[in-house]
């Protein structure tokens, strides 16, 4: 089922009139069967855009189609949806076969077909075997995957999970996601999981869209938006360790950096914003941009060079380099940067200069 939303929009009103604007002329188009990816920064429009398909927001402006069905004005109980919260919201009282259950009973299927559809489900996920326990005896890993069974189990045409997987531990969290995945390939529906962990979005999606203040900034395949970011929010929210940004110049097709030549382009002279990514730096011999390295860490075969900013003594730069090149803290590295990890942005805008 695909999903398009044309010009959506959320403005909440507090009550002394002052207005939030939530989420502002949202335009996408989720193909059908895929895992998308919803990423941004805490506050940036998510789990409204996430509340407004689900039918529990109503938008001030905008259509939301489920295929050629324009569902903007259906009630959610209509619409077809699976919802998983962060907080499971499963009932205690209740065993894991009887919530998994639960809405097959509002939708009144017959008990018989009800039971072999839950534990269909429960075997989906992997929880087959625990149908007769209370929530309270399941680890949190199992209790999101009770929450993702319930949600399946009416055969919703489309499946929403709003960071289903922030209340687990690290290494929880890494397996009910390739889970999470493993289940949308089986099923093929299509899947909207809205998170701000970047990595999360970035490993389990089939296409991210990253939002910032209600706005849409880049929709992509993971790896197409982390290479070719569309401007400087996309290129910085992108990336461990992250980009480094420096302040630059264009003079007559030469990319300037602290009075080197770092590149070439074809834009016109300018003042820019340089990102370089910390695998973007290429220990040579015969570069003359020369870092001195402050600390060096290594882990497996990445070694990260942790430099002082050349132009601001407040931060740090990161340089990833194979562990190969014995660095050491003291040291002065010559570098090159590589062409395709270099990135030129406005001073003013942000937006990318190609
Ligand atoms: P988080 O990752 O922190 O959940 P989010 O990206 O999901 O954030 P939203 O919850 O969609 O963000 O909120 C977007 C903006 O709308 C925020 O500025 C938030 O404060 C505001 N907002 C959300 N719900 C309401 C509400 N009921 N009334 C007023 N403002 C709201």
């Amino acid at each position: 089922m695909e999903i398009k939303l044309q010009g959506l929009t959320k403005i909440f009103q507090a009550k002394d009139k002052t207005e939030t604007v939530a989420v502002k002329d949202f335009d996408i188009t989720i193909p059908s069967g895929k895992l998308i990816g919803l990423l941004g920064p805490s506050g940036c429009g998510k789990s409204t855009t996430l509340y407004m398909i689900a039918g529990l927001l109503k938008p001030n402006n905008g259509k939301i189609f489920f295929g050629d069905e324009d569902v903007t004005e259906m009630a959610p109980e209509d619409r077809g949806i699976g919802l998983v919260f962060q907080n499971y919201a499963l009932y205690p009282h209740m065993t894991v076969k009887q919530n998994i259950m639960f809405p097959l009973e509002n939708l009144k299927v017959p008990k018989a077909e009800a039971i072999i559809r839950a534990q269909e489900m429960a075997d989906l996920v992997g929880i087959g075997e625990l149908m007769e326990r209370k929530p309270k005896q399941l680890s949190g890993g199992q209790q999101q995957r009770v929450a993702i069974a319930r949600a399946l189990v009416k055969k919703p045409r489309v499946l929403l999970l709003d960071e289903p997987l922030s209340n687990l531990d690290a290494r929880l969290r890494l397996q009910t996601r390739e889970e999470i995945k493993r289940i949308q390939i089986e099923t093929g529906i299509t899947t909207i999981f809205v998170t701000h962990d970047q990595e999360e979005a970035m490993s389990i999606s089939d296409e991210i869209v990253l939002m910032e203040s209600g706005l849409k900034m880049q929709v992509g395949e993971p790896q197409e938006v982390y290479d070719v970011p569309d401007n400087l929010f996309v290129a910085k929210f992108l990336g461990t360790p992250p980009i480094n940004i420096y302040k630059g110049k264009i003079i007559k097709g030469e990319i300037e950096l602290n009075g080197s030549i770092i590149g070439k382009t074809k834009a016109p002279d300018q003042e820019v914003v340089i990102g370089i990514r910390p695998e973007g730096f290429k220990i040579s011999k015969t570069a003359d941009f020369e870092l001195e390295v402050n600390m060096v860490e290594t882990i497996g075969r990445d070694t990260t060079l942790i430099i002082n900013d050349i132009q601001d003594t407040e931060r740090s730069s990161r340089v990833i380099v194979d562990s190969s090149n014995k660095v050491k803290p003291g040291d002065k590295i010559k570098f090159t940067i590589k062409p395709n990890k270099l990135f030129l942005f406005n001073k003013e805008t942000g937006e990318k200069i190609t």
